[in-house]
């Protein structure tokens, strides 16, 4: 017996090509597209404007499935975290963030983070497996219809849209990922699926060089990218994947994207920690990095307070520390934010999100004898922002 196709898994090229190969032209894969993703409709029969035959055909091969919601909590801030069931003992995590004036989901993109980033935890639990492309707009799929059922709102286009920006920032690193990420974002781009505005989609790396090109040609969002220190020596060993890609090549990277991006900046995120990178040495030092004299990068800094966890060993920087290393970027001209921790009494904060992680890489083990490579890990995941004073 042949598997069933999820169709979730398919970018709109795809299904067009997968209704190809069932006999159908393309306007019929724009229908079923709409049915799952304008209406979060997951059954066949309710279908109305495709033909029997097709709703038939499909019944036999096809299937519509998005991960198992295991908890839904929200926050006395609103803030409104999904664990979800992505098979073999592994869960992630999707977060909502309302604001006044748009309504933010961080998206997981793997199981564990192979990429061990000294301040990130869910790294701790191994890296497990790549999401699928279902899995990644599944999420965003299972939070807009289940918000605009908490609210009462219609699906279909004529109900309000819940969800106006997307962040990839949840567990995982989008670029290891690289395939099944771009499929969903071209899902979320799409106006006969959710529509966004490529700016309102972002993608954050710690910093995958040879995939921030591959972006650009095939779907240049947002980029965020996650610096966390201005020189080699310090991000080695905060970022272990800048022993691989250094910042030099980095920000070589980053002034390439822009040309496809080109009325975009590159957002820097830099999370805080107390004495250890979070000096005024520090804050100039980065300045030096962006401002290269011929050559600037196009930027913004967005300044992560550290959200602890024990065996980390790091503590967050104080309020007056985040104040002051952003009023010198602000002075040198750099639009600077501080992410606000939003859902940290439903452990939603960036850098809370664990999931649960079955390393069935024995990565930790392979990393004793490796140290050019990283580990397991992450965390994540916000935004607001709040204006440096
Ligand atoms: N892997 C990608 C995207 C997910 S991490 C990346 O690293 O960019 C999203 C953001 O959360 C990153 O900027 C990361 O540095 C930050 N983060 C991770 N752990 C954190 C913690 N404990 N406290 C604050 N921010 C954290
Ligand atoms: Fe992975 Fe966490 Fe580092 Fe992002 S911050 S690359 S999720 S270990």
């Amino acid at each position: 017996m042949t598997a069933l196709t999820n169709l979730l898994d398919l970018d709109p090229q795809q299904l067009v090509a997968y209704c190809g190969e069932l006999g159908e032209k393309p306007f019929r894969a724009t229908q079923l597209q709409r049915w799952m993703h304008v209406f979060g409709v997951s059954d066949f029969g309710a279908m109305t404007n495709l033909a029997k035959s097709l709703r038939e055909k499909l019944t036999g091969r096809a299937v519509i499935v998005e991960p198992a919601v295991i908890s839904d909590s929200t926050s006395h801030d609103g803030t409104r975290k999904w664990l979800l069931d992505v098979g073999r003992g592994n869960a992630v995590e999707t977060v909502f963030i309302p604001e006044d004036d748009r309504g933010t989901l961080c998206v997981s993109t793997q199981a564990g983070c192979a990429v061990n980033c000294r301040f990130c935890s869910t790294g701790k639990q191994g890296f497990s497996r790549n999401l699928t492309t279902a899995e990644i707009i599944g999420q965003l799929r299972m939070a807009e219809f289940a918000l605009r059922k908490t609210k009462g709102v219609e699906s279909g286009p004529k109900g309000e849209r819940q969800i106006s920006n997307v962040v990839l920032m949840g567990m995982g690193e989008p670029f290891l990922n690289y395939d099944a990420v771009v499929r969903a974002l071209k899902l979320m781009l799409d106006d006969n699926a959710y529509g966004l505005s490529r700016r309102r989609v972002t993608v954050s790396t710690s910093g995958v060089v040879p995939m921030i090109d591959r972006l650009a040609q095939d779907c240049p969002v947002s980029l965020a990218v996650s610096l966390h220190a201005p020189n080699d020596a310090l991000r080695n060993e905060l970022v272990p994947l800048n022993r691989k890609h250094g910042l030099k090549e980095l920000m070589a990277a980053c002034r390439r994207y822009l040309e496809y991006a080109p009325r975009d900046a590159i957002m820097f995120e830099y999370c805080m920690l107390d004495g250890v990178n979070d000096t005024d040495k520090h804050a100039r030092e980065l300045i030096t990095l962006v401002t290269d004299r011929t050559n600037p990068v196009s930027c913004k800094f967005n300044l992560i307070p550290f959200n602890p966890y024990p065996e980390s060993g790091l503590k967050r920087s104080k309020h007056e520390r985040v104040q002051a290393f952003g009023k010198i970027l602000l002075d040198a001209g750099f639009i600077t934010t501080v992410r606000k921790t939003r859902g940290d009494d439903i452990d939603a904060a960036c850098g809370q999100l664990a999931g649960e992680v079955q390393d069935r890489t024995r990565l930790r083990e392979r990393l004793q004898n490796s140290r050019e490579i990283c580990t397991p890990t992450d965390r994540k995941l916000i935004r607001v922002v709040e204006e440096v004073a």
